[in-house]
């Protein structure tokens, strides 16, 4: 078989050096703020039974009808690989001591979604997130939304924007999708086919449409904050207080609605200009998910690692600023030496050095041509002359000078 057939899917990718760089620099980073910020770890598994998101996200949105890659393992069960973070969370806390607490849980990993590859949409994609359980509570909204960008600073990241609304209490969701319905209905048949059903089964995803025909009709619709209760904006006001008493300015956009169905009060989003029309860098907003007979409670949010590195990348960081330091490397001039110099590396390692070298015994020129490639600043060079005195020659890279040294003081030097 030709080696094109074994090209990832569609849709996904390796991520390999140097581009790796930059995603274990966000990987490190976020978990210094989550630290700062007492949220723990938590790995859940990446295939899991479908009812568990179709249970929690909600069996009409577009993740969970078109988007999940579904499979039946051996026995018949229906399996899915995990569209978003937030469903083997919760299940997390539901199921464990946590469940009483307040627990502050974080995740990172690989995402899948069925779509349309294009520029800023994969088919596996990569998600650092969290979620902070507990009962509605505009303070702990502003504190996650606090730390998400104290996150984007952490990482470099420069003009990145807010954009927040609320979409109020499960109790009033019916009156705000009346209400919205009646104001729609009169231009009902100017609607496209897709946007006639969604009227019916997901009437708030209309309010983000991208459709010019569908923007047309909603234009004069009554926002949704308009048509919630005095108290979810109330909710929404102390939000944005607490937020602007911690000096953070956030937009308000009553279009935005957001995907998911479990979603109540506060919901934002992350944009960035760098990114094309998948501008979103991060969607996040307080829940209520249902797992088995618990409600679980909690606000969180989900960074795309992918239109990340694209945002970092449109402001001019590159992945190399993050490459690791040269290593030593190590040159055997005969047999004797590159056994020898076997040992010296074990060693040099075991103190926390890095260090690489030449295993086969090439010619001094060439394995001196691959220290330069490495980039390699200083070269340790052997042969039978030195093992006989038990000294090192060192060559400094930059300056270009050499001097030969014993073991103490290639210590001091490399230390
Ligand atoms: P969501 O879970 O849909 O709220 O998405 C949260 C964030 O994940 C988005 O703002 C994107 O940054 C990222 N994201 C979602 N879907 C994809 C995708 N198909 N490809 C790349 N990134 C994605």
């Amino acid at each position: 078989m030709a080696s094109s057939s074994f090209q990832p899917l569609q849709g996904m990718s390796d991520i390999a050096p140097p581009d790796v760089y930059l995603w274990q620099m966000l990987e490190a980073r976020a978990r210094e703020v989550f630290a700062r910020y007492r949220f723990e770890e938590v790995r859940t598994p990446i295939l899991e039974k479908t009812a568990l998101f179709t249970h929690s996200l909600g069996d009409t949105t577009d993740v969970v009808t078109k988007e999940m890659y579904c499979l039946e393992d051996r026995g018949g069960r229906k399996l899915s690989l995990r569209p978003e973070g937030t469903a083997g969370s919760v299940r997390y806390i539901a199921s464990g001591a946590e469940q009483t607490a307040n627990a502050r849980m974080y995740y990172m990993g690989p995402m899948f979604r069925c779509e349309r590859p294009q520029a800023g949409r994969k088919r596996q994609f990569h998600q650092i997130g969290l979620e902070a359980a507990g009962a509605p509570n505009p303070l702990a909204d502003a504190e996650v939304i606090a730390l998400q960008l104290n996150l984007l600073s952490a990482w470099g990241l420069e003009g990145a924007k807010i954009r927040l609304n609320t979409i109020g209490l499960p109790e009033e969701r019916a009156a705000v999708l009346e209400g919205l319905r009646n104001a729609i209905r009169p231009r009902f048949s100017e609607l496209p086919e897709d946007a006639q059903q969604r009227f019916e089964t997901n009437v708030l995803r209309l309010l983000d449409s991208k459709d010019p025909a569908v923007q047309a009709v909603i234009a004069d619709v009554p926002s949704v904050t308009e048509l919630l209760s005095q108290e979810s904006r109330d909710y929404l006001n102390t939000v944005v207080e607490t937020l602007r008493s911690l000096e953070i300015d956030v937009e308000i956009d009553t279009s935005l609605v957001r995907g998911l169905d479990y979603y109540v009060h506060t919901v934002w989003e992350v944009v960035h200009g760098g990114l094309g029309a998948q501008n979103a860098l991060s969607g996040g907003g307080r829940y209520q998910v249902q797992v088995g007979s618990r409600t679980i409670d909690g606000v969180g949010f989900a960074m795309g690692m992918e239109r990340m590195i694209a945002a970092l990348e449109s402001t001019g960081i590159t992945a190399d600023q993050f490459a690791p330091e040269p290593a030593v490397f190590i040159v055997s001039l005969g047999e004797a030496a590159l056994k020898e110099n076997l040992l010296l590396m074990q060693m040099l390692r075991q103190r926390g050095i890095a260090c690489e070298m030449e295993l086969t015994n090439r010619k001094i020129k060439a394995q001196m041509k691959r220290a330069d490639k490495l980039g390699a600043r200083q070269v340790i060079i052997r042969g039978d002359t030195e093992l006989e005195n038990g000294t090192f020659v060192v060559k400094n890279m930059e300056e270009g000078t050499q001097q030969e040294l014993e073991l103490p003081e290639l210590m001091n030097l490399l230390t």
